[in-house]
């Protein structure tokens, strides 16, 4: 007689119940919360625009100051459990939004098609797709906003 097929963590475990491993394994690296965002005022909707913090390697969508992110970037936030209610302002397609509101992980996550190459392929990494922010006046950032990420 065959096992049942035992569920991924994602599937059975909220985000405060997830290891620090498994929580650090959800990120698929798309960089794509490096991006410079814009608030409307009036309403609260944030607009992503193709700037991204000068800190990203963008070739490898890495961070060059990880360790010391918080302090370099004040906007940089670590993400927490703990801040799941914030988590609205995460692009759509990144998984402690997915988990958080309920979705499974889409097929290019690369804990579901087993490679970190999946996100860049796919297009879902802002890799090769972005400019650092310190290259483009502040007044000119409207400008650059987006519409492949939301
Ligand atoms: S958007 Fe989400 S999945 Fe993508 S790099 Fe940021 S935290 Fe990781
Ligand atoms: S400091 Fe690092 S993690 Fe934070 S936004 Fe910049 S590149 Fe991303």
């Amino acid at each position: 007689m065959s096992q049942p097929v035992e569920k991924p963590f994602w599937q059975t475990k909220t985000l405060d119940e997830m290891t620090r491993d498994e929580w650090e394994s959800l990120c698929d690296g798309c960089a794509r919360c490096c991006l410079r965002k814009l608030e409307d005022e009036d309403t609260g909707d944030i607009y992503y625009t193709d700037l991204a913090c000068r800190y990203l390697q963008e070739d490898q969508c890495r961070c060059s100051v990880y360790e010391n992110r918080s302090e370099k970037m004040l906007d940089c936030v670590g993400l927490k459990p703990e801040h799941v209610y914030e988590f609205f302002w995460l692009p759509n397609t990144c998984a402690y939004r997915l988990i958080s509101e309920g979705q499974d992980l889409p097929e290019w996550h690369p804990l579901v098609s087993g490679t970190t190459e999946t996100v860049h392929l796919i297009g879902i990494s802002v890799r090769n797709r972005v400019i650092a922010d310190n290259r483009v006046p502040e007044e000119d950032w409207e400008e650059h906003i987006i519409n492949w990420v939301e």
